[in-house]
């Protein structure tokens, strides 16, 4: 550890090179740190976003899932990473305005404060790529790659354990600071435990499976309209049409684990029918616009799950933290979770920017903006899914009771036609304004319950989706494609 007046330099440790641990790298470099990033997966750096497509990382598989990076993360990369953002623009990422595609009977006059709304349109592997490049570009951070952390290294007689290097099956390395951002199966568990620091952790399992898909529009097809982020759902099941870099997009069906029936028919090879079957689908996947780049992949077990390195205000460790999914993970779902991470890769900078080497101030200021800023989105997500299992259960063809149809029948239909809502709930889904903010706003709620009283006086909303009858019969009937 060097001291500079007053602020210190440290040599970091981060473990795991996912998005957190890249963004943490990027920010922790450039306040003028050295980092080793030890990423457990043998992964060279790629060429381009193609080679990045086909890249080896079995440590985080769901990079082959679509990922939205949301505002939350576009902003910040605006504001704090310019070159970084510039670089994913040059590589083909899109930098997309939401109220840009929003449905003609919204009435748009620009405000101050739209330029926010924008998020950004990748493949999670040419995101993971640029960050990568860029975080190699400083000569402050060395990327070890195939090396997984196997334990962590502690000063002697040091009450709550003080952290100060991580083990490796290519032995040992010495830290000032270690920081966790293995993801959603990082060893903490064990690595902690192996030090005598057990910590709290509550968990929900999602119940339930995501199917996805990359396909790429054809040279002469046409983007088709609303063609940043379509997504919807039908009670029984929930999709996303995602726009990619260049010409590439995916689609993801996500349904219930225990909907057995019908994952049985969409798993392997009849998911084009049934992304095919989403009206939202329907444009990318016409015939004679788009081929699929890669076969379908399947996710299940994914879980919003949160944990505590701190207890009564006490931290339970020093010189070691957490971030991303390590430590706060939520249903992949809501797109949540590479801008969580990002911003708890910033927080991290700050606090150590701010307290230096007063680790025990790092791991409080940690722990407090994570309750502050994370964990609100971490219980949205827990009381979202519940609402979606009820949703799920009550089948197709329910009457919707209390705050669900006050939402779907008052709030959403709203989204379509009063911008004010819109502009609220865009914010809200980016996480540019908290997750309760549709529901505290006096004036937002005034106008939903309105809507709402006026409900059966209205033609009846778009059906997003076919009735779940109406997909399995087409799934039968459909001859298998390979995937
Ligand atoms: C199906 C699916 C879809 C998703 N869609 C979105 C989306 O649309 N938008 C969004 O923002 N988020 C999305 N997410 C969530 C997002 O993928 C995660 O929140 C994000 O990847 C977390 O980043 P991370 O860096 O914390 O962990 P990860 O990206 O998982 O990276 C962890 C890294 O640590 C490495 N590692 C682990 N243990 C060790 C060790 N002991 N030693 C060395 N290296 C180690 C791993 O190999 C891995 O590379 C999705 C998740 C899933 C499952």
């Amino acid at each position: 550890m060097f001291f500079e007046k007053g602020w210190v330099r440290m040599r970091i440790v981060i473990t795991g090179a996912g998005v957190s641990g890249l963004m943490a790298s990027l920010f922790l470099a450039r306040d003028g740190h050295d980092v080793v990033l030890l990423e457990r997966d043998a992964t060279p750096l790629p060429e381009d976003a193609e080679a990045a497509f086909e890249w080896d990382r079995r440590g985080a598989t769901q990079v082959r899932h679509p990922h939205a990076f949301l505002g939350l993360l576009r902003n910040l990369l605006r504001d704090d990473l310019p070159d970084v953002m510039a670089d994913l623009v040059a590589e083909g990422a899109q930098d997309v305005n939401w109220l840009d595609f929003a449905p003609d009977t919204l009435d748009l006059i620009p405000q101050p404060g739209d330029e926010d709304l924008g998020m950004i349109a990748s493949r999670r592997t040419t995101f993971e790529w640029v960050l990568r490049r860029a975080a190699l570009r400083t000569d402050r951070v060395e990327l070890r790659d195939g090396v997984k952390v196997t334990g962590l290294l502690t000063a002697e007689g040091t009450s709550p354990p003080r952290v100060v290097g991580v083990k490796t099956e290519s032995g040992d390395i010495a830290a000032d600071f270690v920081v966790d951002a293995g993801g959603r199966h990082s060893g903490i568990r064990t690595l902690l435990g192996d030090i005598g620091v057990k910590f709290p952790e509550e968990r929900h399992d999602t119940d339930m499976a995501y199917l996805s898909r990359f396909y790429r529009l054809l040279p002469d097809a046409e983007l088709p309209d609303n063609a940043v982020f379509t997504g919807g759902t039908t009670g029984y099941l929930g999709y996303g049409i995602f726009r990619g870099d260049g010409r590439t997009f995916s689609v993801t069906i996500a349904i219930g684990t225990d909907d057995k029936e019908l994952r049985e028919l969409i798993v392997g090879p009849r998911f084009d029918v049934a992304a095919g079957m989403l009206p939202a689908g329907k444009p990318w996947l016409a015939q004679g616009a788009s081929e699929p780049i890669a076969p379908m992949h399947v996710m299940a077990s994914t879980i919003n799950r949160k944990r505590d390195l701190v207890v009564d205000g006490q931290p339970l460790v020093l010189g070691y933290q957490a971030i991303g999914d390590a430590l706060i993970c939520t249903n992949p779902l809501y797109g949540r979770g590479c801008s969580l991470g990002s911003v708890q890769a910033k927080m991290l900078a700050a606090a150590i920017r701010e307290h230096g080497d007063d680790l025990q101030a790092v791991a409080l200021q940690m722990h407090d903006e994570a309750e502050t800023v994370i964990v609100p989105w971490y219980n949205a997500s827990v009381v979202q899914d519940d609402a979606a299992r009820e949703a799920r259960k009550s089948g197709p063809g329910q009457t919707l009771t209390g705050a669900a149809s006050i939402l779907a029948e008052g709030l959403l239909p709203l989204t379509r036609t009063d911008a004010y809502v819109a502009r609220a709930f865009f914010r809200m889904v980016n996480l540019l304004s908290p997750p309760d903010t549709l529901f505290t706003d006096p004036e937002i709620m005034r106008k939903a319950m309105e809507h709402w009283a006026l409900r059966d006086t209205r033609p009846p909303e778009v059906v997003l989706g076919p009735a779940r009858d109406e997909l399995i019969a087409a799934l039968k009937a459909a001859e298998p494609v390979a995937v």
